[in-house]
This record gives C-alpha cells, structure tokens and sequence, in this order.
C-alpha cells in the first residue's frame, strides 16, 4: 500500500465529480518539513509553533524563531504553510513562564492558555509576530490564532500583528507582500458569533480535537472516554454543519485541522458536509488522496442532509454501508 500511495504523491485530489479536495498536513518541526514533497501534501494547513517553544529550556528569542519560520518557507516552496501563533499554557506548560504567573489550574484545557496567555502577555507575541513578519518577506503569511472564545479576541491578536508591521514599515524594513489572519474553531461559543467574525477573516480551521472535548465536556487525553465519544455522532455533524452553513456566501477559506480529517469515515462525512479543505496527520495524505478520488460528492451530501435531519442508530454504521456500497 505505501508503494500505492507514493505513486499518489503527484496526483491532484479530485472527487470523482471533479471537486478538487485540498489536502494539507499538519506540522510542528523543521524535521517534518520533507515530508511535505513525500506525500505530495497541498501545503502545511496547521504549523503549530508552540514545538520550538516547549523543546526549549528558555523563552526562543525572536532571531531564533525567525530562522525557524524562515526556514519552514524555504523548504515549502510555493506551497502554502499557516503558522498557527503558540498554544502553550495548560497541560504545555512552559517551565521558564515567569512563576507568579503560573497558577495551579484544575482544568488546564479550559485554563490560561494559548491566545489568552498571548494577549495577557504582549512581549511573546509581539515577538513571535516580528518573527512571523520578517521571516515572511517578500512571501504570503499565513498566521492562525488558537482558543479564539470572542471575536474581540482576533482583533486584539491581529492587531499585535498590525502594529508590528507598521513598525516594520516605518523603518523601511522588507515586509511579507500579503498577511492573511484566520482564527481557529475549537471553543463552542466562537461558532455562534461567526456572523460577525467572518467577514474579518481570510481563513477559518475548525479544530476538532478540542471542539469536541468541549462540547462533549470529555477530557481528549483521558484513555477512558478515549472510545466513549464518536466524532461521527449526530451532535458533532450537525454542529461542524452549522459552521460551514454560516461561510456560505462568504469569500473565506474554510477547513478542518483536527485528528478527525485524517480517518477515512470521518473525511468522507465533512466532505459530505461541505468542507474541501483538510490539513490531517503526514501519514494520512496518501489514505486521504486516495478516498478522495473515489468520493461523488452530491451522493455523499444528499446523504449526509437525510442523515442530519434524521440521524440513523448509527452514523458510524451508516457511513460505513454507505461507503461499501458506493465502493470507497
Ligand atoms: C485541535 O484542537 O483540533 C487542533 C488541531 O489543535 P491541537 O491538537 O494542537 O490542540
Ligand atoms: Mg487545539
């Protein structure tokens, strides 16, 4: 099968009624980066820079971030990389965090973390932003914002970003010729609010690790629930369908960037949805790319709308006969 799948490298995901997929990975070290021509991935659609910062003992200065980001574009090309700001805090503590700072937390995935640390402490960001920027060039910047929970909080994010380039600007420094800001899906509240933050964003990536343990309030690291909850449940579907239903008329890049894009049934249910963009673990590209050329989308999505009007016993059950019968 591996052999099968490099000689997928160079194909282009098309559905078989010729919807191109996008099919990205999901990245952390400059090590991942030749993965990227291995499996033929359409680009990086989540860089989870929070890698450098953890593998660190010291807070990475800003010239050291640079050459990171730098060299990540490098090696991508001219394919597409989306850096996503750090996600720290929580359960990734980071020991050199000043220590008054550090609190005992008894739910550290709903605690100080990601984008809230970021904005509570500007010198990280502002710093991880410069970086970003001067790394980005003369080149399109992508950057993500993980936790967003309020709009007003990709606001403030961008404009950390904003006053950064202006500086950069000022001083007559190289600046990337575009900066795209998307935010990331994965606090409840935040789809309910997507009327107002959409038209502000180039891009949106639902993360589904995280938006599924808070809307099942089921820790994603504890081995017992691990089986209990299926991201092919009616709830999930119909909330990942509400999100898509509300960039529908909008000029935005919509994805998925969770562990759930890279299984088979789970891939076939959001392209049944209306998702066409998926940034997945590097070993899944091949298996996707491959799903995807046998997929009819309009079948998939006439069945996915019966079966979130009328959920079967089973969405899992359902998905799977339908998939043996449409031979995929
Ligand atoms: C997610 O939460 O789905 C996600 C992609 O981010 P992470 O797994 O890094 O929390
Ligand atoms: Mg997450």
């Amino acid at each position: 099968r591996q052999a099968a799948y490099a000689k997928l490298r160079d194909v282009e995901p098309f559905t078989r009624d010729g919807t191109r997929i996008t099919v990205m990975m999901n990245a952390g070290l400059r090590d991942d980066m030749p993965t990227l021509a291995l499996t033929g991935a359409d680009g990086i659609g989540l860089f989870r820079t929070e890698f450098q910062f953890l593998v660190s003992s010291t807070l990475p200065a800003r010239e050291r971030q640079l050459r990171l980001y730098r060299d990540v574009l490098d090696a991508a090309g001219n394919k597409p990389v989306i850096f996503r700001t750090v996600d720290i805090g929580g359960d990734k503590a980071l020991p050199y965090l000043h220590h008054e700072d550090v609190v005992a937390e008894e739910n550290p995935a709903m605690g100080w973390r990601a984008l809230r640390i970021a904005l509570d402490r500007e010198g990280l960001m502002k710093a991880q932003s410069r970086a970003l920027l001067e790394a980005a060039a003369g080149r399109t910047l992508s950057v993500m914002f993980p936790m967003v929970s309020e709009p007003w909080e990709f606001d403030a994010a961008r404009e950390i970003f904003e006053n950064q380039l202006k500086w950069l600007r000022e001083r007559r420094k190289k600046v990337p010729d575009e900066v795209r800001y998307g935010c990331m899906l994965e606090v409840p509240a935040l789809a309910e609010c997507l009327d107002d933050l959409i038209p502000r964003l180039s891009f949106l990536s639902v993360g589904t690790n995280d938006l599924t343990q808070f809307l099942f309030a089921a820790d994603r690291a504890h081995p017992r629930l691990a089986e209990r909850y299926d991201w092919l449940s009616p709830a999930i579907l119909r909330f990942l369908k509400r999100i898509q239903l509300a960039t529908v008329g909008h000029q935005i890049d919509l994805g998925v960037c969770g562990e759930m894009g890279g299984r088979r049934l789970e891939a076939l249910a959001l392209i049944g949805l209306g998702y066409r963009r998926l940034s997945i673990t590097p070993a899944a590209v091949g298996p996707i790319k491959e799903l995807v050329r046998r997929i009819d989308v309009a079948a998939i999505e006439s069945a996915m709308a019966q079966w979130l009007a009328n959920p079967p016993a089973s969405m899992r059950d359902s998905l799977s006969q339908w998939a043996v019968e449409h031979e995929i």
